[in-house]
């Protein structure tokens, strides 16, 4: 969560710059002052001794990301978060093994609740590929993502904010695919 609250914090201006071409110009902000929130939730945490294992960190950073981020991203990255950390739980050693199989329920916990589909140019475009990578580790997974994300550019956008401008979405980045495959940047960062 350091991780990604740092990749988050250090790529703002470009999601902003990337969400203000197709969409409402505050992806950027979402998520720094998401992760931030995870942060400090965490910290204080931490401190009341709160924090028993991996479980109790994602499904507390899940939970803050829903309820402090105002955008379609908040639910949909906080749904993620809190279904690999329900599939996690709070033993104290992380096996790769269940971390990618939290992943994958992850994945399918936003792609339920935001009912995109790849292709439709959003995040599910770097984290399916990267689900599906995560066989070969989570470097790969995450190179998947980051190729998932620059794969959207030619996409006409069929879900979120972005849809709204149909044909003028195509020749842009999508910011959430973007954000996903920093998310995943920083999970191969700290378990690569
Ligand atoms: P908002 O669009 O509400 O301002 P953000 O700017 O924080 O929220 O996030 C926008 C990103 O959310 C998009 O770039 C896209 O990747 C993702 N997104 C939007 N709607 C959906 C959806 N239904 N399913 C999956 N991802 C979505
Ligand atoms: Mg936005
Ligand atoms: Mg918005």
């Amino acid at each position: 969560m350091a991780a990604a609250a740092r990749a988050m914090t250090e790529n703002e201006q470009r999601l902003t710059e990337l969400d203000s071409a197709i969409g409402d110009a505050d992806h950027g902000g979402n998520m720094r002052r998401g992760f931030q929130a995870v942060t400090s939730a965490l910290d204080t945490a931490q401190d009341e001794g709160q924090l028993t294992g991996p479980g109790s960190v994602l499904t507390l950073a899940g939970r803050t990301l829903i309820s402090k981020v105002g955008g379609a991203s908040g639910p949909l990255y906080g749904t993620l978060l809190r279904r690999v950390g329900k599939t996690l739980g709070d033993e104290a050693e992380v096996d790769p093994a269940v971390l990618s199989e939290g992943l994958r329920a992850g994945v399918e916990g936003v792609v339920k609740l935001g009912g995109a589909a790849v292709g439709d140019k959003t995040m599910v475009d770097a984290l399916q590929p990267a689900v599906d990578a995560l066989e070969s580790g989570f470097a790969a997974a995450s190179q998947a993502a980051l190729h998932g994300a620059e794969g959207t550019v030619p996409l006409r956008a069929r879900k979120g904010r972005a849809s709204y401008l149909g044909e003028r979405s195509v020749g842009h980045q999508d910011p959430g695919a973007t954000s996903a495959a920093l998310l995943l940047g920083a999970l191969a960062e700290v378990a690569g």
